[in-house]
């Protein structure tokens, strides 16, 4: 046996030192660390069987469940890279990434057979069956594990690569390699998020991105149970944390808000005394939206500031989220975080300017080609930000969505975080659109809980922001657009009339 990390060498040794204990548990049941062992060595004998090679592509479009786990843990026993594909990725934004990426297999979900039949020519495998009749020709997982040889599988001598895509928030996803290896520096991330071995952890967050990937990748290193639904439904959430016995859950935080939209009665009902970590990350968590959680459910609430190319940056503690409500917090050990000016110096706290990160975990460059920005061995994350006077971070934005409206530079956050501290305001996106006078005047999108009229809410933001900060237009719609992610796609509200 080869001794590794990440998914080859993780579950070798979880499999040896404790078989029968559970590894995962989703919709099907619970598999043990040596169940979930033998079949990815099973598929992955299959896959070398039909021609599969280390080096080669092993594309992953499916929600979380078994045979997310199954597939990843089986190409990297091949050596193959994993592409994880973003379950809304649809048409033409779908075919770019698999004709760059060009995987030898496509692992997915039946609902996404009717997407990937652009994708000619590339072999295909069902992780998840809804309907046994409609399978026809295309192997099932489960009929591939039952093909395999259960054998143990030495682990490739080249790691495999895991390509996460990023969310394409501001065009078409990028690829963002980083070797398996690199997953070890996880650790570093513990120092300020107290996960512990063997917990039981509700991961809700997607698992093809760098935030859910990263919590099953701690699971790996500390021999704990991955809880797993293929869908999010904010009612569900909370009976699954509950009736599972969850210890921490992890979101983007979204989910937190449309759980916080259940009847208070709904919310009363769940008792989440159990858990002691809920980790969210992926965009900015509000500040109100934090404190209202900790008020429901107690300070267990962390906030996590990443992205695909740096992996983790900062970690916002309870204790961060009540001295200094919105803020993302400090570094884990073994991370650097410095804010530098457009000429490169760093700032001083109070001060705004671009976020470099350093960790073991920075991405190795686009496979497309391109990189971030780099200084001093530190990568620019693409976003603004500045320290406050105890070195807490608070995030301000990206660097390119800042609008500068009559030669006076807003972030759209602090904008969005301001209407959605209205009564009447459930959530607000704010955006930049062409003005003859100002360059650009700023436009907002409000989702609303109950009537008000356009004028109240420009006088909040004019009692709390600086007067160039209120928005010229404030356009009500039902609910803002999103990408799987979480994040709201402005390009789909700046296309709005
Ligand atoms: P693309 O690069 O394709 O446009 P993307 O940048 O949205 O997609 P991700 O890597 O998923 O892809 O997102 C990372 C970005 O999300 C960060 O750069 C930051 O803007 C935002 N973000 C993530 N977590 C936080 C957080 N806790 N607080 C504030 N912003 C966050």
């Amino acid at each position: 046996l080869e001794w590794g990390t990440g998914p080859a060498g993780g579950f070798t040794a979880l499999a040896l030192r404790e078989p029968d204990r559970t590894g995962l548990v989703d919709e099907l049941g619970e598999l043990t660390f040596r169940e979930l062992h033998e079949r990815s060595n099973a598929l992955a004998a299959t896959w070398k069987g039909l021609g599969v090679e280390a080096g080669d592509g092993v594309a992953i479009m499916c929600r979380n469940h078994r045979g997310f786990v199954d597939a990843s843990i089986a190409a990297a026993k091949v050596g193959a890279d994993l592409v994880y594909l973003n379950t809304a990725f649809a048409g033409p934004q779908l075919v770019d990434v698999l004709e760059r990426e060009s995987p030898a297999l496509v692992v997915h979900d039946q609902e996404f057979t009717g997407m990937l039949a652009r994708a000619e020519g590339v072999d295909r495998v069902l992780a998840w069956v809804d309907d046994e009749t409609e399978v026809g020709d295309t192997p099932t997982l489960e009929q591939q594990i039952a093909a395999g040889d259960t054998a143990d599988h030495r682990a490739p001598e080249t790691p495999s690569r895991i390509i996460i895509l990023t969310s394409g928030t501001t065009g078409t996803p990028k690829g963002a390699p980083r070797s398996e290896a690199g997953i070890d520096s996880a650790v570093a991330l513990l120092s300020r998020l107290p996960l512990r071995q063997g917990w039981r952890t509700h991961i809700a967050a997607p698992l093809f991105h760098t935030w859910g990937w990263a919590h099953w990748a701690l699971a790996m290193l500390l021999g704990s149970t991955i809880v797993l639904r293929r869908k999010f439904d904010p009612a569900s959430c909370l009976s699954t944390v509950e009736d599972e016995g969850c210890d921490s859950l992890v979101v983007i935080p979204v989910m937190l808000q449309r759980i916080l939209q259940l009847p208070q009665d709904e919310l009363d009902k769940h008792d989440l005394s159990r858990v002691k970590v809920v980790a969210a990350s992926g965009s900015a968590l509000p500040g109100d939206l934090g404190i209202t959680w900790m008020d429901q459910y107690g300070d267990t609430l962390y906030n996590i500031y990443g992205s695909t190319e740096v992996a983790y940056a900062t970690v916002a503690t309870p204790d961060d989220l009540r001295r200094a409500p919105g803020s993302a917090g400090k570094a884990p050990w073994a991370t650097v975080v410095k804010i530098y000016d457009d000429e490169g110096r760093e700032v001083p706290p109070g001060e705004p300017g671009r976020i470099f990160v350093g960790n073991t975990l920075l991405f190795e460059g686009y496979t497309g080609g391109g990189s971030k920005d780099m200084q001093d061995g530190l990568m620019a994350t693409g976003d603004v930000g500045r320290f406050d006077e105890e070195g807490r971070l608070f995030v301000e934005g990206r660097d390119d969505e800042m609008i500068v409206s009559g030669g006076e530079n807003v972030f759209p956050q602090e904008v969005e975080d301001c209407l959605a501290r209205h009564d009447a305001v459930v959530e607000a996106a704010a955006i930049g659109v062409d003005d003859p006078e100002f360059g650009k005047r700023l436009r907002a999108f409000v989702v609303l809980s109950q009537q008000v009229d356009e004028d109240t809410l420009k006088a909040h933001v004019k009692d709390n922001l600086a007067r160039y900060k209120v928005p010229r237009e404030i356009v009500v719609v039902d609910e803002l657009p999103r990408n799987a992610t979480g994040k709201v796609l402005k390009r789909e509200l700046a296309e709005r009339d």
